[in-house]
């Protein structure tokens, strides 16, 4: 099939030559992002390739069906930015990569917490420039503390798994509990207990209606002061004009987020010699106790490697008229 692969980094290409054996897609690899401006670059595809910052809205899909474009493939497990009502009704089907390495998500969080807390990014830069001082250095022990996870599928419960085996008390809130993480000693609570009782929250649940600013004032006032916020998750889980005014008064103890709402802008891209616009992204930047990163707790060889072999599955399957196993519904 012919592909229209939008949004391509180097990595991408290198993994989706290595692994598209007898080049059976001819991939077109487009370094923009796909937008209603940008829909018209899918023209002479059969299908579009896209990823998790790629506006996939109303407009966009409808330029595409005008194109022929009969299936999006998206790299990626997420697709809240893909109005799928739109997506049926012109009968362009959508596959994903469901699970491409829960634990490399999982483990990035974990590194968040780890960073944010013991501080080691500013310890490498301190000690590089001869400065041998604690002070500010200090951190907390997590053998004991509770943490708390939001969402308790593939990688909530990878990330439970790793923090019981760092002796926290791990309590969970998912609306579908998890009873092996139950027997392996997760305790499941409602929202409102978790965020009462947990010194660190991490969110690993999608982005939906119903947990679309999850974290804002109402729910931030309900958790301990000094509670850590892990977002790994989608950056429209939390409401960042409440996080900052709740990091400024020191109720919100540190954040570290690989996710951010308006990320579109910004994330998989260098801006280190232009000015940044967004300003709350800037008064983000500011603060010592919040650290970003920008969308990479997928980045591993491993899942790179899985979401090659997926999406190319995925195309397969179409081409060939079998059943679309990773078919978003
Ligand atoms: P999953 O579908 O396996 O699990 C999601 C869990 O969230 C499910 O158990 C579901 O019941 C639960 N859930 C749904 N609504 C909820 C609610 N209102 N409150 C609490 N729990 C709720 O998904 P996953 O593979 O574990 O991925 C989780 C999220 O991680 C994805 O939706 C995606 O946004 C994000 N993600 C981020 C990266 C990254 O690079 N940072 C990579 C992959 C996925």
């Amino acid at each position: 099939m012919k592909v229209a692969f939008f949004s391509s980094k180097p990595y991408d290409e290198s993994y989706f030559e290595e692994y598209n054996t007898g080049n059976r897609h001819t991939i077109t690899y487009l370094e923009t992002r796909l937008n209603p401006d940008t829909a018209e670059l899918a023209r002479n595809h059969d299908a579009v390739c896209a990823f998790v910052n790629d506006e996939l809205h109303g407009e966009t899909l409808r330029i595409l069906h005008q194109l022929g474009i009969k299936l999006l493939a998206m790299r990626c497990a997420g697709y809240n930015n893909v109005d799928l009502g739109v997506a049926k009704e012109l009968g362009i089907k959508v596959a994903r990569v469901p699970a491409y390495s829960p634990a490399a998500v999982a483990e990035h969080a974990v590194a968040l917490i780890l960073t944010l807390n013991r501080k080691t990014h500013k310890a490498y830069n301190r000690v590089r420039e001869g400065n041998f001082s604690l002070n500010r250095l200090e951190g907390f022990t997590l053998q004991g503390k509770t943490v708390g996870c939001i969402g308790t599928g593939k990688i909530g419960t990878v990330f439970c798994r790793i923090m019981l085996g760092f002796g926290c008390r791990v309590v969970a809130y998912d609306k579908y509990p998890n009873h092996d993480l139950e027997r392996a000693g997760v305790e499941y609570l409602e929202q409102s207990d978790l965020f009462r009782t947990s010194d660190i929250i991490a969110l690993n649940c999608p982005l939906l209606p119903d947990t679309h600013h999850l974290i804002r004032e109402e729910t931030i006032k309900q958790m301990k002061p000094g509670v850590m916020i892990i977002n790994t998750s989608r950056g429209g889980l939390v409401n960042t004009p409440d996080a900052l005014t709740y990091l400024s008064n020191h109720h919100i103890g540190s954040l570290g987020i690989d996710v951010y709402e308006q990320e579109g802008s910004y994330f998989f891209e260098d801006f280190s010699e232009n000015v940044l616009e967004d300003e709350i992204l800037m008064r983000l930047i500011s603060f010592p106790n919040v650290l970003i990163t920008s969308h990479q707790g997928f980045f591993t060889q491993e899942a790179l490697e899985e979401i090659t072999k997926t999406t190319l599955a995925n195309l397969d399957m179409f081409e060939d008229g079998a059943p679309l196993v990773n078919e978003v519904r």
